[in-house]
Formats: C-alpha cells, sequence, structure tokens
C-alpha cells in the first residue's frame, strides 16, 4: 500500500492540483455566465511552488497526480509545469482533466513533456446542446481533441459526462453505445449541487436505462483505483463508469486524494470547507519538512464523508460559494 494512511485507514496517494481558475468556458452547472471573481495572478502559485508541494508529497508516498482548472490548457506554459512534475522523484502517473477545446492542438506537447493521460469533459455530442450547455464551445473541438490525445499515445482517454435531467438525459444511451463504437471510456457523473438550477440524474437510475442495451457486466479500473465503478456492454471496445457523489457511499469509503486550489490551499474533503494554506510557508521559503507536515495534518483531518446525503444544509444555496471551478473538480 502507497501514501499516506488517514484516520479511517484509507490510502492517500493522490492528489488533484488545480492550477488555475481560469476557463474559456462558462458550463451552466459550473459558472455563471459572466464567469466567477477571479484570484489575482500574484495569489496563484507558481510552477516552482507546485513543484515544491508535489516534492513534499511524494516524500509522503503520493505517486498520483491530477492536474485540473478551471481549464487547465488556458494556464500558460502548461507544459513546463508537465515537464517538472514528471521529473519529481516518486510520481508515477500524471494526468490532466479538461475540456478538450485546446488539446488538438496541445496533446502532442503534453505528452512529449510527461503527460500519462486525459480525462475529457464532454455532456452532450449534439452541437447546439453543447454551445447552450458550455455557453461558449464547439463541439468539434472537442472531438478533435480527444481524437488528437489518443493519436498522441495519451491512453486511455476517458470521458466525464455530467448528465442533467431534462437537458442532456435523453442523450445517455447514445453515449452507452459510444463505447461500442469506439474505444472510449465514458463515466457518468452525478451532478453535484454547486450552482443550483439543474436536476442531477442518480446512477442506479441511468445504469438502469442503460441495461435496456444489454447486460452491463462490471469490470475492474480502467487504470488507478478512482471512485468511478466500471461495467461493459457486452461486446463493447470501451467502458462505461459511474461516480456517484451523492448516492453511494463508497464514494467516500474509497476516496484517495486530496485537492489543492490555484492559491495553495490544501483540501481534505471536495465537499467540507476546512483547508490548509501552503501558499504562506511557501513564500516564506519554509522547509520541505514543514510542507510535509502541513501535508499530514490535512490528511490527519480528512472526514470520513461528505454531508451532502439527507443533510438539509447542504442545498445548492450554500455550496454556491465552493464551486468547482475554484476547488478544482
Ligand atoms: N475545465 C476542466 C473540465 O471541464 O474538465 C477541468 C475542471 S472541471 C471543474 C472538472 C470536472 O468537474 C468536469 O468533468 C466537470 O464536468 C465537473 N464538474 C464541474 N461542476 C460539477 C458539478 N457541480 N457536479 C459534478 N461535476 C462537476
Ligand atoms: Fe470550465 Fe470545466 Fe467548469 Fe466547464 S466544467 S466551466 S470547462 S471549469
Amino acid at each position: 500500500m502507497t501514501g499516506i494512511v488517514d484516520s479511517f485507514g484509507r490510502s492517500i496517494n493522490y492528489f488533484r492540483i488545480s492550477v488555475t481558475d481560469r476557463c474559456n468556458l462558462r458550463c451552466i452547472y459550473c459558472m455563471p455566465p459572466g464567469g466567477v471573481p477571479l484570484i489575482p495572478h500574484s495569489e496563484i502559485l507558481s510552477y516552482e511552488e507546485i513543484r515544491a508541494v508535489a516534492r513534499a508529497a511524494a516524500e509522503l508516498g503520493i505517486n498520483r497526480i491530477r492536474l485540473t482548472g478551471g481549464e487547465p490548457l488556458v494556464r500558460a506554459e502548461l507544459p513546463r509545469l508537465i515537464e517538472m512534475l514528471s521529473q519529481t522523484e516518486g510520481i508515477e502517473e500524471l494526468s490532466l482533466t479538461t475540456n478538450g477545446t485546446f488539446l488538438k492542438k496541445s496533446a502532442p506537447e503534453l505528452k512529449q513533456a510527461g503527460l500519462t493521460r486525459v480525462n475529457v469533459s464532454l455532456d452532450t455530442i449534439k452541437p447546439d446542446r453543447f454551445r447552450d450547455i458550455t455557453r461558449l464551445g464547439e463541439l468539434k473541438d472537442v472531438l478533435e481533441g480527444i481524437e488528437a490525445a489518443r493519436d498522441a499515445g495519451l491512453h486511455p482517454v476517458k470521458i466525464n459526462v455530467v448528465i442533467m435531467r431534462g437537458v442532456n438525459d435523453e442523450e445517455t444511451l447514445d453515449f452507452a453505445r459510444m463505447t461500442h463504437k469506439e474505444e472510449w471510456h465514458v463515466r457518468f457523473i452525478e451532478l453535484m449541487p454547486f450552482n443550483g438550477g439543474v436536476e442531477s440524474v442518480p446512477s442506479a437510475e441511468l445504469r438502469q436505462h442503460i441495461g435496456s442495451l444489454g447486460k452491463l457486466e462490471p469490470r475492474a479500473p480502467v487504470t488507478g483505483n478512482g471512485p468511478a465503478t466500471y461495467y461493459r456492454l457486452p461486446g463493447a471496445k470501451g467502458t462505461i463508469g459511474f461516480i456517484s457523489p451523492l448516492t453511494e457511499p463508497s464514494f467516500c469509503f474509497r476516496c484517495n486524494r486530496m485537492r489543492l486550489s490555484p492559491d495553495g490551499k490544501l483540501r481534505p474533503c471536495l465537499l467540507a470547507a476546512d483547508e490548509i494554506d501552503l501558499k504562506m510557508p511557501l513564500r516564506n521559503n519554509s522547509p520541505m519538512v514543514e510542507l510535509e507536515r502541513l501535508i499530514l495534518k490535512a490528511v490527519a483531518s480528512k472526514p470520513e464523508h461528505h454531508h451532502l446525503r439527507g443533510d438539509p444544509d447542504c442545498t445548492g444555496a450554500s455550496l454556491a460559494n465552493r464551486r468547482m471551478s475554484r476547488i478544482g473538480g
């Protein structure tokens, strides 16, 4: 077992690092149309500061890093950070979550810099609906980005889909069928009520609906040991995963991650407000042992589970100030 063991016996070996709160899209469930108040540039961790955190984390046994945002590919010179992190001793897997709009251009350079693989977020395969959901994007760019990532050897490409009732739920079977046609690893993520207004569809309901296409056979994870449970339709090239923060307690029992925000706050849980500041110690040139101590402290404070299920205080309104674009989804 690698990683740091938390108070509930979970092995924490995975850091999600949000490199920016900026994004070129405005997805309806993630950002308001005019965007969100931005963190000043001076408050955002430099690549050297991110590397210092990664080194301390790796020293403690963290061996997987995912870069996210905001949209990570809007940050200048991202391949430089990827190169720095991929050369960090102890980091075995370095991946990226992206909306895919800039992947076509950057996939070869990302691979060359040492990126292992990508997750691409895509909630519809209808061009008009894509414009409606993202408010600013073009579907074609993302589809070309997925191809480019595959051609560059960023395997396996996973496709993250958020199904929303009355918005894109009629495409559930179309996404499932894509796993037959292409080697798509589709993961349905339950919508978390950060931004109100749109309704989530429980994974169990999606699973039952997809069952109309054939028996879903349970599969081992495509890579790593993340929060998804995987299945395959008979004869399909790709897989179908479900990530169920709202309806399945295993989402928390299997949680292996910590999150670092663009301004250096280490968050033990996506859905809890607690965080530990690493920016100040970094800017005070604190030694690596101090960063390690703070990381261990944050892991020790990781809650057993979040309180979204059945907690009347956890409404969309109360979560609205904790947007995914800022925490790093
Ligand atoms: N911009 C990149 C992207 O869209 O992939 C990376 C950041 S985005 C915040 C990371 C993931 O969080 C995306 O897959 C997105 O669909 C998901 N996400 C954002 N808001 C969410 C919400 N309220 N509930 C569930 N997933 C959400
Ligand atoms: Fe941007 Fe990703 Fe949020 Fe969409 S989900 S607005 S692409 S950060």
